[in-house]
């Protein structure tokens, strides 16, 4: 294996089923389980975890399969610590069940040899479009497809999976473990159409034309935010999503290592203080950066991303400056040479070779500025309502996960999916009982 793709194996390793039979064992099956209240989309923990700890795989599959669509994929990127099992009652005494790595067990154990072949329901409750194929568009999918729609899903990409694929980089989340979830969602009936760009190659009100009664808009935020700061144009000056995507088809063996924007030896900073910060830090060490120090504007507890990805980043060499602000990029003429940071009172000249901007996202217009009545917000977000749950100013179209609101986590844009699903399934039953 090339030495840089081996840099970015999978760092924590799974269970063995002795190891997660024993680790299931010590749940209590509370009566009252504080760690489903920890949970966004109240997975059915005690009941999952009582099957397996009896060896009862399939049983405890079909538990998490009543209220998640990508289980492999949750087990390994949620924040488990703030989430079910920062609420475990165990954890009053510092040893939480490891709910996280149980629910990435029984969901690899599946894949590997296929536990479950779900009764597919007839699919004649009405046909939805579900554009983009990140965690939102994937949840929706699979749960009205579960619930006899037909679905089809439109993906700009030639590969589906939208930030799951390109965002995360594979030392968390290995791009198989998804393309596995993603061909449990096809057993449910849900059909794939990709390369195709909403807007460009159709439109919504086409896809009306072919008959759906519903679209959903899951495709999260595509155009990342820039600083409006002197030298922000600077050759050196890259933005974290563009990165991560280059360093993802290079795992994938779609690039070269010399199309990727940071080079071995490069001193690199980092700019902002989310996941994608640290998964921007971590994949620059990774590609072989002699130095990566994070500036972040707060201080280390105001951070938002995920303490574990902090800690590893960490241990694994990064640096950071708390309280830091970039002031200016400076050049020799070409490229990117240092900046001028303003750290508390003070400034400084800090030499560098690349800087990473990881200072958030919005989405882009194309779909909206391409269908009449869908309105959005000054920031671009577009705007939804309660009732039916995600339904936007359009009678039909709906829209949910970051495309809706400022980037969240995986789970967050699964919860409010699910939420909307139920939406779309309530207008559609009430579309076809009108007879429209
Ligand atoms: Fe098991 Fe902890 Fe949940 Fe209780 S709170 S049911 S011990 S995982």
């Amino acid at each position: 294996m090339d030495i840089q793709i081996s840099k970015f194996k999978e760092i924590e390793e799974g269970y063995s089923t002795r190891h997660a039979i024993e680790e299931a064992k010590r749940c209590l099956n509370c009566k009252n389980p504080q760690c489903v209240k920890g949970c966004p989309i109240e997975n059915n923990i005690p009941q999952f975890i009582h099957a397996l700890s009896k060896g009862n795989m399939g049983d405890a599959l079909e538990q998490i399969n009543l209220k998640s669509n990508l289980p492999a994929i949750c087990g390994r990127v949620c924040p488990h610590e703030k989430q079910c099992e920062g609420h475990c009652v165990l954890n009053k005494k510092g040893q939480p069940i490891r709910i996280g790595k149980l629910e990435r067990f029984v969901a690899d154990f599946d894949s590997s040899i296929g536990l479950i072949h779900e009764n597919i329901k007839p699919k004649n409750r009405g046909k939805v479009a579900v554009i983009g194929s990140g965690p939102a568009g994937l949840t929706v999918a699979g749960d009205l497809a579960r619930e006899g729609f037909n679905v089809v899903i439109y993906e700009k990409e030639s590969e589906l999976g939208g930030v799951l694929l390109f965002g995360i980089p594979e030392y968390r989340l290995p791009k198989d473990v998804v393309r596995r979830e993603i061909e449990k969602i096809e057993t449910l009936g849900v059909t794939f159409i990709t390369n195709c760009m909403i807007g460009q190659d159709i439109t919504i009100d086409e896809m009306f034309d072919r008959g759906f009664d519903a679209v959903f808009i899951g495709s999260g935020t595509a155009i990342p935010k820039t600083l409006d700061i002197p030298g922000n144009k600077i050759k050196g000056v890259i933005q974290s999503s563009y990165f991560l995507r280059m360093v993802s088809l290079f795992n994938n063996h779609s690039l070269g290592l010399d199309e990727i924007p940071i080079k071995a030896g490069d001193v690199v900073g980092v700019i902002g203080g989310g996941n994608v910060a640290m998964d921007a830090a971590r994949t620059a060490l990774r590609i072989g950066a002699k130095s990566v120090t994070v500036y972040y504007h707060r201080t280390q507890e105001e951070m938002p991303a995920l303490r574990t990805e902090y800690e590893e980043a960490e241990a694994e060499g990064v640096s950071f400056v708390w309280k830091s602000s970039v002031q200016e990029f400076l050049s020799n003429g070409e490229r990117l040479t240092s900046a001028r940071v303003k750290i508390g009172e003070n400034e400084t000249i800090v030499p560098l070779d690349k800087m990473l901007l990881a200072v958030g996202s919005r989405p882009a217009n194309r779909i909206v500025s391409t269908t009449e009545g869908i309105e959005v917000d000054e920031m671009g977000y577009v705007k939804t309502r309660d009732l039916p749950y995600g339904m936007t100013t359009r009678r039909g179209i709906f829209a949910g996960g970051d495309v809706v609101h400022t980037p969240q986590t995986v789970v967050l844009a699964m919860r409010e999916a699910k939420a909307v699903a139920k939406g779309i399934a309530q207008y559609v039953d009430a579309k076809k009982l009108l007879g429209e």
